[in-house]
């Protein structure tokens, strides 16, 4: 955020440099002087967004990775956290709750899904996005969708989850099929220091928890 704030400082002081000079200068240093300095701020504000959006990424995976070594901590299920967000509020924050509930399709998107859908009572959440503390099961990825979110960001790929000896199946929802074509979400997988943090849930947890 400081840095992208401080690229946009510096090129509106040289623009103000630069426009210091146009009195003593023809048309053509005022054009290039216009174009040049546009340029720059375009690419310096849409830094700043990316790193806005990279930001507000990084609080609600946070969450949703918070939650998923909650909910192993409870005792609810395996360690796999949602978060559902709309305009950059918290909607819920969940977790999977299989064995709390004895219900093998209480994993935490659809737990977030259902939730969200109570409390803001409407059947389609399409203002708002997801943020999954693993990549959705294909069960989940259908959930989404059905749901007509709008974006979703997950953290730890699902090899990390069937290392630790869950389902392989969880892998078939991103993974090329004709419904990943289909659906016109917005995808975006956690990289680098987000992804390792999100993957890491597998390994601190996996002696905490009954497998199922
Ligand atoms: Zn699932």
């Amino acid at each position: 955020m400081d840095e992208a704030n401080g690229e946009i400082y510096f090129a509106l002081r040289d623009f103000r440099s630069d426009f210091a000079s146009i009195s003593c200068s023809g048309p053509d240093f005022v054009q290039w002087v216009f174009v040049n300095h546009a340029i720059k701020l375009l690419k310096s504000s849409i830094g700043l967004f990316q790193t806005v959006v990279q930001d507000r990424d990084h609080k609600f995976l946070t969450r949703a990775v918070e939650e998923a070594y909650k909910g192993v901590d409870c005792g609810d299920g395996g360690p796999f956290g949602a978060v559902v967000v709309r305009n950059d509020e918290v909607v819920v924050s969940c977790h999977n709750m299989v064995l709390k509930h004895t219900d093998p399709t209480a994993h935490a998107e659809v737990t977030a899904i259902r939730e969200a859908c109570k409390k803001l009572n409407q059947i389609e959440l399409a203002d708002c996005e997801i943020y999954a503390s693993c990549e959705p099961c294909p069960m989940c990825f259908g959930a989404i969708h059905l749901s007509r979110i709008k974006r979703l960001v997950y953290g730890a790929k699902a090899e990390a989850a069937i290392a630790i000896g869950f389902d392989d199946f969880i892998a078939d929802a991103l993974r090329g099929t004709g419904f990943y074509q289909k659906a016109s979400m917005e995808i975006k997988r956690a990289d680098g220091k987000e992804a390792i943090i999100a993957e890491q849930v597998f390994e601190k947890t996996k002696a905490k928890f009954q497998m199922y």
